[in-house]
Parts: C-alpha cells; sequence; structure tokens
C-alpha cells in the first residue's frame, strides 16, 4: 500500500483530514453494492497498482497551480486505494496523487467497463435516457439556442447520441464524438454523425454554435486543456459551451441516487469533483465566459478564446469547501444508518 503522505515532492505540503473515520482505505467493503465482474475489476485495478503498472503522481493543482493539499479521502466508493485531495488555496477537489494519462488509457479500455457498466448494457434504454437528459438540456438552454438549421452542435462524449438526437429534432446539424465504438455504432444505425476520438483529434471542419459536455470534464486530466480546443473551435463571442458535471456541494440537496452520501459519489475515474465556484474556475481558464451556473453543477458560457486566463487566487475559500463535504457526511450519518446495512460487501 502506497504512503502517499511520504511520496509527496519536497515541495509538496500534504496533510490528511478525512473527512470521517469511513474515509480511510481499511478494506472496510464498498461503499455502494457490486457484482461478481466488478469485485474482479476491482482486485485487477489493485493488481495494477500493487505491481506498478499503473503509478501515482502528484500534481499541482490545475487552477492555482497550489502544491498544498489535504486529503479527505483514502478510498473510494469500490474501496479502491485511491486518494482524494482538497487544494488548500483555491479549494479544487482532485485525484491526487492521481494516475499518469497513459495509465487513465489503459484503465478505460481495459477496467472501466467492468467496474462502472452494467453487465448487459440495454442500448436501446440507454439512448432513450440519453434523450430524457437531451429534453432537460434543451429546457436549460431553450432561450438562448435557436434549434433549426443553420445551427451546428457538437457533443463530446456522446455515447450512443441519444442526447444530441434530441437537441437536433428541430433541424440541428449534430456531431457526435466519443471513443467506445459499441455506443457510437448503435447511434449510426439512426443515421447519427458520430466520430471516434478526442476534440483535438478529429477535423471537425465546422464551427459549432453550440459544444456540449455532460458529465464528461470529471474524468479528464487536464479540463483546462480541454476548454481551450474547445473554445478554439468556436467563433469568438458567439459559440456556446453547455457543461454539466456532478456537483459536491448539491450531494444533499439534489435529487440522486447517492442519497446524500459523499462516500458513493467518490469514484476512482474521477478525476476532479466540481463545486459551482470551482468549474467556474475552470471554465474561465478554458477561454469562456460564464453566462449562468448553478449548483447542479450546469452552466452555459460563451467562447472568448483570446481572453483565457489564470483566475484569481481564492486563498481560504478551500475552509468553506471542507466544511461544507463535512456539513454533507454529518448530515447524512444523521439520517442514514438503517440505508448503510442493506449494502452489501465484495465476495
Ligand atoms: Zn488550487
Amino acid at each position: 500500500m502506497s504512503d502517499f503522505l511520504s511520496e509527496a515532492p519536497g515541495d509538496f505540503s500534504v496533510e490528511i483530514e478525512l473527512i470521517g473515520a469511513r474515509y480511510a482505505y481499511e478494506n472496510a467493503g464498498p461503499a455502494v453494492p457490486m457484482t461478481k465482474r466488478q469485485c474482479e475489476a476491482r482486485k485487477a485495478f489493485i493488481a495494477q497498482l500493487e505491481e506498478n503498472h499503473y503509478a501515482m503522481v502528484w500534481r499541482p493543482c490545475l487552477v492555482c497551480d497550489g502544491k498544498w493539499f489535504a486529503i479527505i479521502a483514502l478510498r473510494d466508493r469500490y474501496d479502491l486505494p485511491v486518494p482524494t485531495c482538497i487544494c488548500r488555496e483555491c479549494g479544487l477537489v482532485q485525484a491526487n496523487p492521481r494516475m499518469r494519462p497513459g495509465d487513465y488509457e489503459d484503465f478505460y479500455a481495459t477496467l472501466y467497463r467492468d467496474l462502472y457498466v452494467e453487465e448487459t448494457l440495454d442500448l436501446p434504454a440507454f439512448f432513450k435516457k440519453q434523450e430524457r437528459i437531451g429534453k432537460r438540456i434543451r429546457q436549460y438552454l431553450a432561450d438562448d439556442v435557436d434549434w433549426r438549421p443553420p445551427t451546428r452542435i457538437l457533443e463530446v462524449g456522446t455515447g450512443a447520441g441519444g442526447t444530441l438526437d434530441y437537441l437536433c429534432r428541430d433541424g440541428a446539424r449534430g456531431i457526435g464524438i466519443d471513443f467506445d465504438e459499441s455506443y457510437l455504432a448503435f447511434g449510426r444505425k439512426r443515421w447519427l454523425d458520430l466520430r471516434r476520438g478526442a476534440i483535438g483529434e478529429l477535423d471537425i471542419s465546422v464551427r459549432p454554435d453550440l459544444i456540449v459536455y455532460r458529465h464528461v470534464l470529471e474524468h479528464l486530466d487536464d479540463p483546462v486543456a480541454e476548454l481551450k480546443r474547445a473554445s478554439a473551435l468556436c467563433r469568438r463571442g458567439k459559440g456556446m459551451l453547455y457543461v454539466e458535471v456532478p456537483g459536491v456541494d448539491a450531494i444533499s440537496t439534489a435529487p440522486s441516487r447517492v442519497g446524500g452520501d459523499l462516500l458513493k459519489t467518490i469514484q476512482n475515474a474521477h478525476t476532479y469533483y466540481f463545486s459551482r465556484k470551482s468549474l467556474a474556475n475552470v471554465l474561465m481558464m478554458g477561454g469562456f465566459r460564464i453566462r449562468r451556473i448553478d449548483e447542479q453543477v450546469r452552466s452555459l458560457s460563451i467562447a472568448y478564446h483570446d481572453k483565457a486566463r489564470k483566475t484569481p487566487k481564492f486563498r481560504e475559500d478551500w475552509r468553506a469547501v471542507l466544511a461544507g463535504l463535512r456539513a454533507i457526511e454529518e448530515r447524512y450519518q444523521a439520517g442514514a444508518d438503517t440505508d448503510r446495512e442493506t449494502l452489501s460487501r465484495p465476495e
């Protein structure tokens, strides 16, 4: 088992301030029920760490370049030994140290599906679920976007394209990009323009009027670099960006599957856990000006790529973020004891 504290580089300052005792890594069992297949994937992931095929590396903070962190969790919901930190300068919650980009690539190619995706994924039902998400996004953006031609929409992380399909039902032209060929193939059968790859790799000759990232940025190693690529595609002052991420501030209040349990939201596939403020920082650094943003976190911004900048530092803000996380944990502990007993442990 790695000692993340002692492995921090000399110019890093790191302390352990766990949200609660159950955030320690003690093989105490997962926070969510796991199938046999998930348990196998968990074991395989731990083996990759133990055999040093995957290496955890400390990074300065994405937003403020800071090197002062508090480790708030030493495990995730699957009881994997991955640390989560809060930056003690800007308050960004992040996986740190975390795997190298190549390790993540390998993880997504080999273990991610077994750990995160249902064994028998019902693609038509998944597509319908994506359409319902499209309906919600369309409602959020109703007054901002003209959904008719010649509007062009680019969705990054499109999956099977159900969301894109819904957004384009009044004639806007859509392009969806993602990596998983089985999802893409399903959407292509419905005549959607779905392409395999990342935003910087594909030759997208059109300038999109709207780019959609739903539950994508929290998986990326460098969401600022990603957003810079996105804003570079847009016309300055015109291109719109819709970003939605799971919001750490909304864990207790938003209707969700996690029942107010912060531990259930911590997962080794997530590199960042955004609040309204930390996502705003990342959007601004990526070259976007924010029009509106809420705690869920959903946001609409406009591309101003030549104005991309470092954000002002939010010194001491981490105290408020950490207090918020502790309050979420306290509320959960006060109300969910019966709920927890029903969860199974890994075999
Ligand atoms: Zn920071």
